[in-house]
């Protein structure tokens, strides 16, 4: 479970019990992490293993260790020790949904070596891009939100398009890997009276965003603040080739899949940019559930980088694992579950990490599916699980091992 309490409560999670409370068919611990995500798994394989009541074939339970801080114990599984060949997972959080599939994910880091000049101009601004919702870069990147770096960076290249010559300071933007930039800064210089035009190349830009994001981000704001200068901004040359890129660096989504409707396939995060003493590093954060898809986003935009001068490196991604419509497992659980609820079950996928995708590369030709019992707020006090998900839960995973049995 993920540890979480209210600052305001005593607990220590090692020590004391967790105070749970029942709301009509919720359980919910108010002041805490509930621990039903995911309690609720670990509790039905062990009823099953102990139950002598429950028809089943030949079983292997897997228990994996820090799925909430990195997927490093699916990471760790030596695939060999499964027979098996069909996994049901429990882990999924929603109630009448089976999901069979997940985004793999690869991140990139862009160094640019740090040229800088003296200069005299005389004036200095920052120019911000700011109020933007941001969000996950996973489960909401389909919304088409703003990338605060991305109107940045499009508002600098206006600038140049208007012959006004901006010699950038810094630039700064994002957070962290897997969230959508919500604002992002540049310090500027620029000579007497340049102040003035950058403002009014401002103000039209954010006309154009407006027009562009206005419905998803109505606090979009692109603001110009006189500011103190400093002695040194980056050569001509650097900021062409920073401006290019993260403008040639595409942001959202690259493709939505063919076989699950709604789910994005393909998208990319431009997440953060940083000015430090030795250069300006830029990280990106690709997903996909289709894994030659991955690479070659990663490597489209290792490309733009490498073009405009700057080091690339990309670390090892994590996996991730492709729905298959046609998939055995599927076809009796669905079965299954129209018999037991007269109704059909909601086939989804994620466009973020889970356990399946890793275990999927580790065990060939594993067949799998998602499901569990309504869990709301599942990282945050205040979880709480729904009573009658979980009996129905329980239901379907009996009927579901006794038919594959
Ligand atoms: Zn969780």
């Amino acid at each position: 479970m993920v540890p979480e309490k209210n600052s305001d409560v005593d607990h220590d999670f090692l020590t004391d019990p967790i105070q749970l409370e029942r709301d009509g068919d919720w359980i919910v611990a108010p002041d805490t992490t509930l621990g039903s995500d995911n309690g609720v798994g670990v509790a039905m394989m062990m009823a099953v293993a102990t139950s002598d009541d429950v028809d089943h074939g030949p079983l292997e339970l897997l228990f994996t260790v820090d799925e909430e801080t990195g997927l490093t114990g699916a990471a760790g599984l030596d695939g060999s020790l499964l027979e098996g060949r069909r996994l049901i997972n429990l882990d999924t959080e929603e109630d009448g949904a089976f999901y069979i599939g997940c985004a793999g994910g690869s991140d990139l880091h862009a160094t640019f070596d740090l040229e800088q000049v003296k200069t005299e101009r005389p004036e200095q601004v920052r120019l911000s891009v700011k109020g933007l919702r941001g969000g996950h870069s996973g489960v909401d990147i389909h919304e088409n939100r703003a990338n605060a770096i991305k109107l940045l960076a499009r508002v600098l290249k206006a600038a140049m398009d208007a012959s006004i010559e901006i010699d950038l300071v810094s630039v700064e933007g994002g957070s962290k890997h897997n969230a959508i930039p919500r604002e992002a800064f540049a310090q500027i210089r620029l000579v007497t009276g340049a102040t003035d035009k950058l403002r009014g190349v401002a103000a039209a830009q954010q006309e154009e965003f407006e027009k562009e994001y206005g419905r998803i981000d109505p606090d979009l704001e692109v603001v110009v603040e006189e500011m103190e200068v400093s002695d040194s901004v980056f050569t001509d040359d650097l900021t062409r080739r920073l401006v290019g890129a993260l403008m040639a660096v595409p942001h959202g989504v690259l493709a939505m899949s063919r076989d699950v409707e709604g789910l994005v396939e393909t998208s990319n995060n431009l997440a953060v940019i940083h000015t430090t003493d030795d250069g300006i590093e830029v990280t990106t954060s690709s997903r996909s559930s289709v894994m030659p898809a991955l690479r070659g986003t990663v490597e489209q935009i290792r490309s733009a980088f490498e073009l405009a001068g700057a080091e690339v490196s990309s670390p090892e991604g994590y996996p991730g694992w492709t729905p298959d419509p046609d998939s055995h497992l599927l076809k009796v659980g669905r079965e299954v579950f129209e018999d037991l609820f007269d109704t059909e079950p909601a086939v989804k996928a994620i466009h973020a990490g889970l356990e399946c995708g890793i275990i999927g590369e580790k065990v060939p030709g594993l067949d799998m599916i998602s499901m569990g019992p309504e869990i709301r707020s599942p990282h945050a006090p205040g979880e709480k699980v729904q009573i009658s998900s979980v009996q129905k839960t329980w239901d379907l995973l009996k009927a579901y091992l006794a038919e594959l049995a």
